[in-house]
This record gives C-alpha cells, sequence and structure tokens, in this order.
C-alpha cells in the first residue's frame, strides 16, 4: 500500500492528509505549526512538527521511503520550491506541489516537481462554469485544453438516441457515461435513449465542449 507524506497542513494540505488517512493510507503529515500538527495528529498515523527546507530533518524523518509526496506550503514560495528540491533530492518518487501561479509552476517543474497542482485555479475555473450554465454541472480540466464535464440532457436533446443526437459529428465529444433514474451506464451504445434530465458525461476539447455547452443552455 502506498504511503504518502503531506507537507504543510494549511487547508488544503490537511484536506489532502484527511482524506488519505480515511482511505485507511499510511500519512506522514509534516509542518513547522505545533498547533497544526496537533490537529491532525489523531487523523493520521503520524504528525511531525518539522521544517521542511532543512535536508537533515526530511532525511532524519525517513522521507525517502514514501512513495509519494505531496507539497502544499501556499504563502511561503521559497520554501515551497526548496522542499521539492529537497524530497527529488532525496529520491522521493512522486512530488506533487500545489503551485500559486504559472511561473511558480514553471520553477516547480525546474526542480522536479512530478505534478503540480494549481487548487485555486482550477476552482475558480470549476466554480464560473457552473454558475455561467445551468445544465453544465461539473467541470474537470485534466490536460490543457481537454476537460471532462457533467452536461445534463435538455429538452432538444431528450427521447433521441446517441447516435441520432451526433456529438461526436456536430460538436467532436466524446460520451464516456451516462448517469440516468436508473444508475451510472458506462458503455453506453448509440441506441442508447437519452431523458431529458439524464446527465452525460463527456469528454473533448475545451472549444468544443464549449460549443456543447450552449447548445445544452436551457431547459
Ligand atoms: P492553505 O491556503 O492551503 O491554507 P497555507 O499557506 O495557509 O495554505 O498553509 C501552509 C502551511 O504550511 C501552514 O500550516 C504553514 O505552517 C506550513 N509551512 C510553511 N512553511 C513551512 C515549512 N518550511 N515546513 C513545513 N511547513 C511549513
Amino acid at each position: 500500500m502506498k504511503q504518502f507524506i503531506v507537507i504543510g497542513l494549511g487547508r488544503f494540505g490537511f484536506s489532502v492528509a484527511k482524506t488519505l488517512a480515511e482511505k485507511g493510507y499510511d500519512v506522514l503529515g509534516i509542518d513547522t505549526n505545533e498547533k497544526k500538527v496537533q490537529e491532525l495528529s489523531n487523523i493520521v498515523t503520524h504528525a511531525v512538527q518539522a521544517d521542511a527546507t532543512d535536508e537533515n530533518s526530511l532525511k532524519t524523518l525517513g522521507v525517502s521511503n514514501f512513495d509519494v509526496a505531496v507539497v502544499s506550503i501556499g504563502e511561503d514560495v521559497h520554501a515551497n520550491i526548496l522542499a521539492t528540491l529537497i524530497l527529488k533530492e532525496l529520491g522521493v518518487e512522486h512530488v506533487v506541489v500545489k503551485s500559486k501561479d504559472k511561473l511558480h509552476g514553471k520553477v516547480l517543474s525546474k526542480v522536479g516537481a512530478d505534478k503540480i497542482v494549481f487548487p485555486e485555479r482550477d476552482m475558480g475555473t470549476r466554480i464560473a462554469n457552473n454558475l455561467i450554465s445551468s445544465n453544465m454541472i461539473d467541470y474537470i480540466e485534466f490536460a490543457p485544453d481537454y476537460s471532462l464535464v457533467e452536461i445534463r440532457a435538455n429538452k432538444k436533446m431528450a427521447d433521441k438516441n446517441l447516435a441520432e443526437l451526433e456529438l461526436r459529428n456536430k460538436f467532436g465529444v466524446n460520451v464516456m457515461a451516462i448517469k440516468t433514474e436508473k444508475g451510472l451506464e458506462i458503455t453506453p451504445e448509440a441506441g442508447q435513449l437519452i431523458r431529458r434530465g439524464d446527465i452525460l458525461i463527456v469528454i473533448g476539447n475545451n472549444n468544443n465542449l464549449e460549443k456543447l455547452r450552449k447548445f445544452t443552455q436551457g431547459g
């Protein structure tokens, strides 16, 4: 079973550590702030007060034995970058880092971060998309320019099957699954009839998804 280190137990790091622990994973939480460490100590396997910019401290904690480290130091960009560099130098295989912005992200990839996340930017995009579209329920960007969205079928789409809707031809998107009253259909066939209110899980290029969003606007 994978073992995780979470460095920086602010709102983001705390939530990552708590979720992993609840799913039964071993988590070592690290923060310079004693209060944060105490708060997490009855939730995760180990919570330790340490400075992640101190290579010796991380070495002593045996970080190289862990499979994944999540660096979620937010405000202190210098500490965030340095901790990432040290974790990679100590041989942690997969280091995920929370980034403030694009430039910070660039530096992180130069020092060896394996995955860079922009939680504030991404959550902002998701919320904005939910706000502007009554039928777009959720939105996850999983690669630059490509996303997975949940779209509620409106009147225009209702009582047609997937072949008749021609979403692939008209919009260049692919329907991966459909949530119906009966449950989730994960291998929808061309003949699957869409009912008003069904939720289509669609994958595609962002421009094409935007065209689909406009098409599905309104009841
Ligand atoms: P969030 O926006 O997710 O709440 P914050 O920037 O507020 O993020 O929290 C980051 C956490 O990282 C804080 O709890 C802070 O004490 C911790 N932190 C900052 N510098 C270090 C460091 N050098 N080593 C370990 N933890 C640190």
